[in-house]
């Protein structure tokens, strides 16, 4: 057991919990069986208290799956013993360790001619910690990663063993980890398939708000960026796949042309931390997330904060965004805007309802970042806006379990797997009940 104060990806906070890093199954599942408070812990990348134990701190980072191409990049001193994913090849199904990353598993089906159907802005996110948070890409006929969910194998309270699917698959696709400790997953996968995208910009800002409809559904997966610094969206990134691929490019997005270089998604960040544009068509796994899973994604030094707005909404909460340029001045490093299609998971914010995602890069000042999350929440709860259950935000927890319908469902689910609560800490209690 580690003392070490684990930060989080984005060295924002620190996640409370003392760090066992088993190398065995049969080590974690005595961990969980001694300790009163467990909770586990992905590649670190949320930026609240969703993960914080108020006793043991899992880590299953020594049983994920490190594809060869990727270990010298995986940030690990010594590369885990390569727990191999399971491919299934006559239901296309893959079973994957669960602390493993997107980039892994990604080029680990690539080799087999197969894909996940959509992809986070960042690979190097772990599958269960992705999955835990409701996280998503854009396009909107794209719902979130956890629809790919067939099974899950988890450590239950006791440390027994125990195999999630069916009918409990819609309370454990979003778990928070309140469930149990997952070891590993089943997914869904499609054939691989090749991506191109193209940036266009800057796009007036009235312009997307007006053709958002069109806009977003100019190519498979579609994400608008404005710093808010000036009246535009500086960047639309268009990634198109399959079919979409046969037509032409549109030669502008309302009125204004493609780039002719390639872009960061944070206007002055070097472009050489995204993916390939310019319409290059390559693998959809290094095409459909913004940021390449061998370099820095994002900004680094940041704080995230995200409202899911129920899409019927989008006109309205996209001119609350606008709103929100004089509050979150000199804050605000790039704010996305994105499709999600509805699902079926019950702690998901797209639970039967297609949304719209806005979400902000902010620095890394906690206080004046808290300062003014207030205002971020008074735009979008308007429009029943939903906080990302892996960022920050000032919403009031009563309104938000009120936007659940299955809440109840998910709270039994949680009292059969864990009766005494060993999974539950402050954040599920807050949010969940
Ligand atoms: C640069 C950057 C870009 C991002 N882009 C996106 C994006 O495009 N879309 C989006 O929706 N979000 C995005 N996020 C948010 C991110 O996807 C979520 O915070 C996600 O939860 C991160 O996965 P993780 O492995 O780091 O999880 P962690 O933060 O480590 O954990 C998250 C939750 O999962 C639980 N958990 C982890 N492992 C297990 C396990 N084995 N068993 C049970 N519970 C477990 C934890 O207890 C915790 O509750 C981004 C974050 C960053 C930093």
């Amino acid at each position: 057991m580690s003392t070490v104060a684990l930060s989080n990806w984005s060295g924002s906070r620190t996640i409370a919990g003392a760090l066992v890093e088993p190398t065995s199954l049969a080590d974690a599942a005595e961990a969980v069986a001694r300790s009163r408070h467990v909770r586990a812990t992905g590649s670190r990348h949320s930026f609240n208290d969703v993960t914080d134990s108020a006793e043991t701190l899992i880590s299953l980072r020594h049983l994920a799956y490190r594809h060869p191409r990727l270990t010298a990049t995986s940030g690990e001193d010594v590369p885990p013993p390569a727990v191999e994913p399971e491919l299934d090849e006559a239901t296309g199904r893959v079973r994957v360790s669960s602390s493993t990353r997107y980039a892994d598993l990604a080029l680990y089906l690539h080799d087999r001619g197969r894909s996940l159907p959509n992809f986070a802005s960042l690979p190097h996110i772990s599958v269960a910690g992705s999955l835990a948070t409701a996280t998503h890409g854009s396009g909107v006929g794209n719902p979130i990663l956890a629809a790919q969910l067939s099974a899950v194998e988890l450590i239950d309270a006791d440390g027994g063993t125990r195999l999630l699917e069916d009918e409990e698959l819609d309370g454990a696709r979003v778990s928070l980890g309140a469930l149990g400790l997952v070891t590993s997953m089943a997914l869904e996968t499609v054939s691989a398939f090749e991506v191109a995208q193209t940036v266009y910009g800057p796009v007036p800002f009235d312009a997307v708000v007006e053709g958002f409809e069109e806009i977003s559904r100019l190519g498979y997966s579609v994400s608008c960026f404005t710093t808010l610094r000036e009246d535009v969206f500086e960047s639309v990134w268009v990634k198109r796949a399959g079919t979409e691929l046969d037509a032409p490019w549109p030669s502008e997005v309302a009125g204004t042309p493609a780039m002719d270089e390639p872009f960061h998604p944070i206007p002055g960040v070097d472009p050489a931390n995204a993916t390939a544009q310019l319409g290059e068509a390559g693998p959809s796994w290094d095409r459909l997330p913004h940021f390449r899973a061998d370099h820095m994604p994002s900004a680094g030094e940041e704080i995230q904060c995200e409202y899911l707005v129920p899409r019927q909404h989008a006109a309205e909460a996209l001119r609350a965004l606008r709103g929100l340029a004089e509050p979150l001045a000199g804050l605000v490093q790039v704010a996305e805007v994105r499709s999600v299609a509805a699902d079926t998971a019950w702690l998901s914010p797209m639970h039967r309802q297609d949304c719209v995602a806005f979400h902000f890069t902010l620095v890394r000042d906690t206080a004046r970042v808290a300062a003014v999350l207030p205002a971020v929440d008074a735009a979008f709860a308007p429009y029943d806006g939903r906080p990302h259950w892996g960022k920050v935000t000032a919403a009031d927890p009563a309104r938000v379990r009120a936007l659940y319908p299955r809440r109840e469902d998910f709270l039994e689910l949680a009292a059969r797997l864990d009766p005494d609560g060993k999974f539950r800490n402050d954040f599920v209690r807050r949010w969940v009940g």
